[in-house]
């Protein structure tokens, strides 16, 4: 059996999809390039905005001439798969399988029983910390996720997140640092712990601080991050670990949503700017080099122009490496959805967008511009995609650096920094 497997979203679709692409494998399956050529093609699909969604909609009835050619079978997995349920398979006649996050685990079955005749299989779940065991870390990734909660407690009025993947739930610890002793048996160089909001992680008052003070022990790992963050949940006890170990990240990824009080407060985010402004400065006092990024939502329902105004000022405020910035889009059954009306109009947020990524790409280049002529930490990944003959690889505090010298994928290195634009800095390896 030959499959096609595709991605899009955050970090939680693209370990199931790798966890999946496993499993299947151990089965004796072959993945392959393209749709054209297999027998079953599988779709992860991310909720978090319709845009995003429509997309891939339209992307699987493209492929309505090669079902009906070879007998394709068709799957759309993940939260939008949970979220829509048997309605997708009114929307895209297409489609033979519809999984959510949490039934996984059955996919491999199904398929065979879609290759027997069975029919638009509907395979409904959101919890899945009990899918991570079947991951396969004999085939250890270089730079690997590994999950430490499945889901959302949290309430923020826009995201779909919690509906589709359920309450918070927390891996216990051992499992997780089981897994990334045996990732790192098998050549791991950096473990990403994964989590909506990962800082939030508590199994019976052991909290993420621990769990990456236990994890440090663990030799093989060069590197040791975590994502994402809620400005509520991250604290003095982990900035601390932070900055304790060399083969900490030094990156936190701190999404503030809005600069504006009022629009925070409408988003149920449970913080003010004030206080968002104070944790990044602990942070940034704590953690030496440390960088920040965040997301923001522009046009946000009755967003004003001076409301928007104020995130433009909170990015030049805490000059972040970079930014993840969204048009606000309503989301079926969300807070905001049954609350508020969706009324800023869809010109104005792309003009919103458009301006706050300029306002960010104006502080990237800033943190950018710190790094010219030093010398910087790099974990080598590989070659350059572009240059080809130039290596690529990230230093501790997630900067991107392009360099010319003697190295190879798993080795760090230093780099003498010479340019730089907002995304890449360019130099050479001096040892
Ligand atoms: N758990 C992570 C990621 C959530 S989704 C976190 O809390 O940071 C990633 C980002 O998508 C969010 O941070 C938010 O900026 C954006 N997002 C979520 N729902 C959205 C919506 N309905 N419209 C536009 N952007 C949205
Ligand atoms: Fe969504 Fe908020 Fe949970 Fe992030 S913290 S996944 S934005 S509900």
């Amino acid at each position: 059996m030959r499959y096609y497997l595709e991605v899009s979203g955050c970090q939680m679709n693209r370990l199931d999809a790798e966890i999946l692409d496993g499993v299947l494998r151990r089965r004796g399956w072959e993945r392959v390039r393209s749709p054209k050529e297999c027998d079953v093609a599988l779709f992860f699909a991310c909720s978090v905005r319709r845009h995003a969604e429509e997309k891939i909609y339209s992307h699987i009835g493209s492929l309505k001439n090669i079902k009906q050619r070879n007998n394709l079978i068709v799957g759309l997995l993940g939260c939008t798969a949970q979220l829509e349920k048997e309605n997708l398979f009114k929307r895209l006649e297409i489609l033979d399988l519809v999984a959510g996050p949490g039934a996984l685990r059955d996919v491999p079955d199904a398929l065979i029983d879609l290759q027997n005749g069975a029919k638009e299989l509907l395979l409904l779940g959101k919890e899945n910390t009990s899918y991570d065991k079947l991951r396969r870390c004999d085939e250890a990734p270089f730079s690997a996720y590994v999950r430490v909660v499945s889901g959302c407690s949290r309430n923020c009025a826009y995201c779909v997140v919690p509906r589709a993947r359920g309450r918070a739930i927390e891996r216990p610890p051992e499992e997780v640092l089981c897994e990334v002793e045996a990732l790192s048996k098998n050549g791991t160089k950096e473990v990403i712990l994964i989590g909506q909001d990962v800082s939030a992680y508590s199994y019976n008052g052991y909290k993420l601080a621990d769990l990456l003070r236990d994890a440090l022990k663990i030799e093989g790992i060069v590197r040791f991050g975590f994502v994402t963050s809620h400005p509520t949940s991250v604290n003095e006890r982990l900035f601390e670990v932070m900055a304790s170990d060399e083969r900490m990240s030094r990156y936190l990824h701190l999404p503030a949503q809005s600069g504006s009080d009022r629009i925070l407060s409408l988003m149920r985010r449970n913080y003010t700017v004030k206080e968002y402004l104070e944790t990044v400065n602990t942070a940034r006092r704590i953690v030496p080099e440390l960088e920040l990024a965040s997301d923001f939502i522009v046009g946000f329902p009755t967003e004003t122009e001076e409301e928007f105004e104020a995130s433009r000022r909170l990015i030049k405020e805490c000059v972040f490496l970079n930014s993840f910035i969204f048009k606000y889009s309503e989301r079926p059954n969300t807070l905001a959805a049954l609350k508020l009306k969706d009324d800023v109009p869809a010109k104005e947020k792309q003009r919103r967008n458009i301006e706050l990524l300029k306002t960010q790409e104006e502080a990237s280049l800033l943190r950018k511009q710190r790094l010219i002529g030093q010398k910087v930490r790099v974990l080598v990944e590989g070659y350059d995609k572009k240059s080809k003959k130039k290596m690529t690889g990230r230093t501790w505090n997630n900067h991107i650096v392009v360099f010319e010298g003697e190295a190879k994928r798993g080795d760090v290195v230093l780099v003498e920094v010479e340019r730089v634009t907002p995304l890449v800095a360019f130099g050479t390896v001096v040892c």
